[in-house]
C-alpha cells in the first residue's frame, strides 16, 4: 500500500485531515470538560492562541485536542449514512435534516473558544452534517422525552388501569411513544437512586406552614398542619381533591407565597413553625446536578438520565393558574406522589419530596406524608407524630391588585 493510500485511510478513519502544528491552552475554551481534558494531558507551557506562557504545563497540541473532541461527539452523533436515517430521494433529502458541524459547536454542545480557534478546529474535520441515531421512527422521543410522554398519557389516555394498554403490532416498534406509564414509574423511581436523591432530613429541621383567613387567627398544630381528609376539598400539585398533605415551605416568605395565590383580599397569615420529630428520607428534587458536557467523559453517560429527571423536577416547579385546567396539569405530578408514598419501599421508603418553589425564585416547598393526627403541639409527646408545632405568628397581608 503507498504512503497516500495509507495516510488517506487514516485521515477517513479519524474523521479529520492535517491540523496546524499549534498548542492551546485550558484557559483558551469555555467548556469545562475539555479545560479538564487539557489540564490533565498538558505537555506545553506555552498557547499560541492568548500567547500566555506559564512556568507549569498548560497546553497540548491541537492535534490531540481535535481527536479528543471528534470521540466525544462520537458518542452521540454520526454521518447520516450510519445513522440509518431514511434517504427520501423524492423529497430531495433525510428524513430527519442533519445537523451541521457548526451548529454543535456553537450550540448543542458548545465550545465557547475565540473564532481563530474555532476554525482552526473546524477547518480540519472532513464530515460538515451529523445525525443522531435513527433508532425509532420518531427519533426526536429520545429518553428524556419520556415524562412528556408520560404525562400524555396520564392526562388523556389511560389513568387508572394502566395495565390495560395493548401494545399493538403497529406500534410495537415505537418503543418510547407506547411507553407503558408503570415502566416509566419503574424508570424514575431507578433514577432517583442512581442520582442519589434520597436524602435524610433530621429531627428538628424547621418547615413553615401557613393557613390565610380574613379575619380568624389559627393557631393549634391541629388547625396549622396538614388539612383533615374531609376538609381536602382542592386538588393541590401533588394530591388529588379528598387527598391531605403536608405542604410547607423552608422559609416564611416561601410558605406565604405558596398559599396566596395571586387573586386574594387583604387576608391574615397565621405563620406555623412546625419541627420534625424524627428523622425522614425524602427524595429531594432540588439536588438534581446539572446535564454533564458531553466532552466529560467521566459523566458523560448520565446526560440522558439527566436530562429527563430535568424535566420531570421543572414540572413539580412549574407554576399553574388556579383556571378549570389545572385539575387536569396536577394529574401527572399527582400520580407520581402517590407511586412514591405507597409503591416504594425498603431503600426507597420516603416521607415526602423536597422541591423548588414555583411562587417564589429560589424557594424550597416540601410535600411530607402526614397526615392531620400526625401534626401535634409543642407541649405535647404522640409517639407517632411527625410533626410538632413550635412557634405560631401572624401577619395581615394587603390585597394585591393585578
Ligand atoms: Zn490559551
Amino acid at each position: 500500500m503507498g504512503l497516500t493510500k495509507r495516510w488517506l485511510e487514516k485521515i477517513e478513519a479519524r474523521g479529520y485531515g492535517d491540523v496546524p502544528g499549534k498548542y492551546v491552552c485550558y484557559h483558551c475554551l469555555g467548556d469545562y470538560g475539555l479545560r479538564q481534558f487539557i489540564k490533565e494531558n498538558a505537555t506545553e507551557r506555552k498557547c499560541n492562541y492568548c500567547n500566555k506562557y506559564s512556568r507549569m504545563n498548560i497546553s497540548l497540541e491541537l492535534e490531540t485536542l481535535i481527536d479528543y473532541i471528534m470521540q466525544c461527539i462520537k458518542t452521540e452523533w454520526m454521518s447520516p449514512e450510519d445513522s440509518g436515517t431514511p434517504y427520501e430521494t423524492r423529497e430531495g433529502g433525510w428524513l430527519v435534516e442533519p445537523t451541521h458541524l457548526y451548529d454543535i459547536f456553537w450550540y448543542e454542545h458548545p465550545l465557547d473558544v475565540s473564532e481563530k480557534l474555532f476554525e482552526d478546529i473546524v477547518n480540519p474535520i472532513n464530515n460538515l452534517h451529523w445525525s443522531k441515531s435513527f433508532s425509532t421512527p420518531f427519533p426526536e422521543l429520545e429518553e428524556y422525552e419520556l415524562w412528556d410522554r408520560f404525562c400524555h398519557l396520564i392526562k388523556h389516555e389511560v389513568r387508572y388501569f394502566a395495565k390495560s394498554i395493548k401494545k399493538s403490532n403497529k406500534f410495537r416498534s415505537m418503543r418510547y411513544l407506547y411507553a407503558d406509564p408503570r415502566d416509566i414509574l419503574n424508570h424514575i423511581s431507578k433514577t432517583v437512586i442512581n442520582l442519589n436523591m434520597i436524602k435524610t432530613i433530621p429531627a428538628g429541621t424547621k418547615i413553615y406552614r401557613v393557613r390565610l383567613d380574613s379575619e380568624k387567627r389559627y393557631s393549634t398544630a391541629k388547625e396549622l398542619g396538614t388539612a383533615p381528609q374531609i376538609k381536602a376539598i382542592y386538588a393541590n400539585r401533588m394530591s388529588p381533591a379528598g387527598v391531605s398533605l403536608f405542604y410547607g415551605s423552608e422559609k416564611i416568605s416561601t410558605a406565604i407565597r405558596e398559599t396566596r395565590g395571586t387573586k386574594i383580599s387583604s387576608a391574615i397569615a397565621s405563620i406555623g413553625q412546625f419541627e420534625t420529630t424524627q428523622n425522614m428520607n425524602i427524595i429531594d428534587l432540588t439536588s438534581l446536578p446539572p446535564v454533564p458536557s458531553i466532552y466529560d467523559e467521566q459523566i458523560r453517560d448520565q446526560r440522558t438520565i439527566i436530562k429527563f429527571m430535568k424535566k420531570f423536577c421543572e414540572d413539580f416547579s412549574k407554576p399553574i393558574t388556579k383556571d378549570e385546567k389545572a385539575h387536569l396539569e396536577y394529574v401527572p405530578t399527582q400520580v407520581i406522589t402517590e407511586y412514591f408514598r405507597y409503591l416504594l419501599s425498603g431503600k426507597l421508603k420516603v416521607k415526602g419530596i423536597k422541591y423548588s418553589s414555583a411562587a417564589d425564585d429560589n424557594g424550597i416547598s416540601y410535600v411530607l406524608f402526614v397526615n392531620n393526627d400526625e401534626c401535634i403541639e409543642s407541649g405535647e409527646s404522640v409517639k407517632k407524630s411527625k410533626l410538632r408545632l413550635s412557634h405560631v405568628t401572624y401577619k395581615r397581608l394587603r390585597a394585591v391588585v393585578n
